[in-house]
């Protein structure tokens, strides 16, 4: 696998441009990313982002940012605002290019003009329901509403009368005059506009009319002299009216160009059930750690190279697949790997006093930041009588390749000594183990092996109990527990949804040297995996979320096993 690049890769967008370019088709390229504001960007997106950003800096021409916000039932500024957020920290800047459709309403009014004059839209008075009726569908061909004949003066005056807010929402509509028989049922007479008295978060009450999608995106592209109109694969059948309508216009036309989705296991991926679960308050919000949206992975600790690594590996072609959630999580922990300074943390602690090493004494070993960075410098980890090991490192009957402690067995203190299990106190009560009471060997600091010396298989981490910081480290799973949970005819997706998905670990520690660490700060805790600083975290509770695991042992364990 190659380096994260930020690069685009060859793909068969490009080989389009190439061939493009060589014929002097055009002499830039001018691509967008036109987000709907009625939502947070999730790691689809980024593959959008990646792919129509990547192939502006490719041609070293430009990329637009546009909302396309025709829709002013569902669209909020606190979208506008997430969405830029998320794509400047996903590393990409539109610059001067912030669009919005909605700029353009009154440009695509004029268009609906031009097309009634032309005879190619008329007036509609049928319901939704009966239009759908009409239409027919993929067997039958459809039938002509009886208002397609309209003269055009009475369709210009009505849909003059539509915009001046006479009539009531569904009762009139603007429609394209094509082909009620066309084996595309996008052809079959499709609605451009539509009555909503609604007011839109930008043009509040100027418009009581509004364009629908297929009348304003194309169109827009159009207006801001878009080469290329990069969509995914389900807008494949609009295609033949989003050349229709710019050639009915008569205006500049830009060339739509498909390409298969994003959709990853374990996750929902469309906005209105992304929705859901933060209405209904399945997740704590759109930026919930568990969440496939930017901005849950940037709270969580993912980290935008490594989004724009995995948009990059996954690359860009023209058949649906899935992705597993694992090949994202592989790229998170190779950037991490070589980013992450180390430390010790301790999810589940075990008490473990050193029953020869005096009270009143301590100890500090510097160590090094990164084992393969020396540029990150050393760090200094304090050593006590009472340490807390993790519970997992002790088991009273170990089986044969089990090489941390158990009674009467040695084990290496990561950086310190060796250490010998001694004693093994339980709860009178519940008979659970409470304390281990161990001896070390003064000889064996910092790795040393004395002469003769049986060598010790298993090193496990510690923190000293004096000097930790008490923390609390919230530890994400699957958020659902099925590979496909929409794909399910038979129950909701909701029903998948994975009970265990968050842990909460209360009685953590970590060592005191991460005192100053600030929210988004990520650290690899040896032998657990990369933790990051929660934006919840005070100097009254410090929590830390677990990014991922060191290694991909998901598949293996069961759900619930919380600590791996
Ligand atoms: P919805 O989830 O409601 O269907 P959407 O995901 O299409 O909405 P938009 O805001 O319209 O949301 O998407 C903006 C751009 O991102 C579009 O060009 C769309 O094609 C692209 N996009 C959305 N989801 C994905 C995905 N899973 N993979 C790749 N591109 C995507
Ligand atoms: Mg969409």
């Amino acid at each position: 696998m190659t380096e994260s690049t930020g690069q685009l890769g060859p793909n068969f967008i490009r080989n389009i441009i190439d061939e493009e370019l060589a014929a002097n088709k055009h002499d830039t390229v001018v691509t967008r990313f036109p987000p709907e504001p009625n939502g947070y960007l999730h790691i689809g997106h980024a593959k959008s982002i990646c792919l129509n950003f990547g192939l502006a800096a490719h041609y070293g021409g430009r990329c637009h940012l546009r909302f396309d916000d025709t829709n002013p039932i569902k669209e909020e500024q606190e979208y506008i605002d997430a969405i830029k957020a998320d794509l400047s920290w996903l590393g990409f800047d539109w610059g001067q290019h912030e669009y919005y459709a909605s700029n353009y309403f009154e440009t695509l009014y004029g268009y609906a003009e031009r097309l009634v004059e032309k005879g190619l839209a008329y007036v509609c008075e049928l319901t939704a329901e009966q239009i759908r009726e009409y239409r027919g569908n993929l067997i039958e061909p459809g039938r002509p509403s009886p208002y397609r004949a309209r003269p055009v003066e009475e369709n210009l005056d009505l849909l003059r009368r539509m915009r001046a807010g006479e009539f009531p929402d569904g009762s009139h509509v603007l429609r394209a005059k094509i082909d009620m028989a066309a084996p595309n049922l996008n052809l079959r007479d499709p609605v451009l506009y539509r009555i909503l008295h609604a007011s839109h978060h930008r043009t509040g009450s100027d418009w009581c009319i509004y364009p629908m999608y297929d009348f304003a995106h194309g169109q827009s592209d159009s207006i801001e002299g878009i080469t290329h109109s990069i969509c995914t694969l389900e807008f494949e059948d609009h295609r033949p009216l989003y050349d229709w309508l710019c050639e009915a216009i008569g205006i500049y036309h830009p060339r739509q160009i498909e390409f298969a989705r994003l959709n990853l296991t374990y996750t929902v991926m469309s906005k209105r059930r992304l929705l859901e679960l933060v209405n209904e308050k399945h997740v704590s919000g759109w930026d919930d750690p568990r969440m496939p949206t930017l901005s849950g992975m940037r709270r969580r600790g993912f980290t935008p190279g490594a989004i724009r690594t995995f948009c990059d590996r996954i690359g860009v072609g023209k058949s649906d697949s899935v992705i597993d959630m694992s090949v994202l999580e592989d790229c998170v922990r190779e950037e991490l790997d070589t980013t992450a300074p180390r430390a010790m943390g301790v999810l589940r602690p075990l008490k473990v006093t050193i029953t020869n090493y005096p009270e009143d004494q301590a100890e500090e070993f510097t160590v090094p930041r990164h084992p393969k960075n020396p540029d990150m410098g050393r760090r200094t980890i304090p050593f006590s009588r009472e340490i807390y090991i993790e519970r997992d490192d002790f088991m009273e009957e170990p089986p044969k390749k089990f090489f941390r402690l158990g009674p009467g067995r040695e084990v290496r203190l990561r950086y310190g000594y060796i250490i010998r299990c001694d004693e093994v106190i339980k709860d009178p009560v519940s008979g659970e183990v409470i304390e281990l009471r161990c001896s070390y060997d003064p000889e064996t600091a910092g790795g040393k092996l004395p002469e003769g010396r049986k060598k010790v298989k298993g090193i496990i981490h510690w923190v000293s109990a004096a000097h930790g910081i008490p923390v609390e480290v919230r530890v994400y799973d699957r958020l659902f527990n099925v590979a496909n949970p929409a794909g399910d005819k038979q129950c909701d997706y909701r029903e998948h949804l994975n009970p265990e998905s968050l842990g909460v670990l209360t009685d953590c520690l970590v060592e005191p040297g991460l005192v100053g660490a600030q929210p988004g700060e990520v650290f690899q805790f040896e032998r657990l995996g990369y933790f990051c600083i929660d934006r919840d975290d005070t100097a009254h509770k410090r929590v830390f979320n677990r990014v991922v695991t060191l290694r991909d042992t998901w598949a293996k364990l069961s759900a619930n096993n919380l600590n791996r």
